[in-house]
């Protein structure tokens, strides 16, 4: 999963950013919203963190924009927490979610995962496929019940197939959801990571596709 860090507090910024790396996200930083609304326009992301008051574009108008051009990643905005009128411009803009500032950096990795979780038809917070369960709280994976001993890599992919599970992921797709813009990307080593991940899962539920990628799901939702 990918996430993008608008904000132009650099330490905030850098906290976010650090909390989200911790937690097995992959995460592009910007700092005015000119660069954000670029980064949002042009990359895709499983959710954007959105400051309100960026120098050069601020947040309202970089959500609107993107949403005027049909740009549908869920945007958690942060607001100032006396400005109850830019919470509910936000969200007429187009955000899905807010947290006020100053705010425990838990509550919004908490909203994050939710948006990310809801964008994808998940409702709990622990999305199951056949005897793997993946726990976005904890950012680990069971099979059976025993913890998987995961990569980050391997754990985003898996997290991101889980998420996506029944649909057909191409490789393209996942490198850009595994890796930020600055990685030097090579579609092949996909195929590495989907070869390790089958060995440690241990049971068959990621399906190559040919010519098209793959797809992760329970064995009884085969068709
Ligand atoms: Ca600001």
């Amino acid at each position: 999963m990918r996430i993008l860090v608008v904000e132009d507090d650099i330490n905030l910024n850098r906290q976010l950013a650090d909390a989200l790396k911790e937690s097995g996200y992959v995460v592009d930083q910007a700092f005015d919203g000119e660069e954000g609304h670029y980064l949002g326009d042009t990359e895709p992301y499983d959710a954007v963190i959105l400051d309100i008051g960026l120098p050069v574009m601020d947040g309202i108008t970089v959500v609107e924009k993107w949403r005027a051009n049909s740009k549908g990643m869920p945007v958690l905005m942060l607001t100032a927490r006396d400005r109850w009128s830019d919470k509910v411009s936000g969200i007429d803009a187009g955000a899905d979610d807010y947290v006020a500032k100053p705010f425990h950096v838990e509550e919004v990795l908490a909203r994050v995962r939710a948006l990310i979780r809801r964008a994808a038809g998940h409702s709990s917070s622990e999305i199951v496929c056949g005897p793997v369960r993946l726990d976005t709280k904890a950012s680990k994976a069971t099979v059976d019940g025993v913890t998987l001993k995961l990569t980050s890599h391997e754990f985003r992919l898996l997290s991101y197939l889980m998420h996506h599970m029944g649909t057909v992921v191409s490789r393209t797709e996942l490198v850009e959801h595994m890796y930020d813009q600055d990685f030097d990307r090579d579609s092949n080593t996909i195929e590495v990571f989907v070869g390790r991940l089958r060995k440690k899962l241990g049971v068959d539920l990621i399906e190559t596709v040919r010519g098209l990628g793959y797809r992760m799901q329970a064995p009884n939702d085969a068709t």
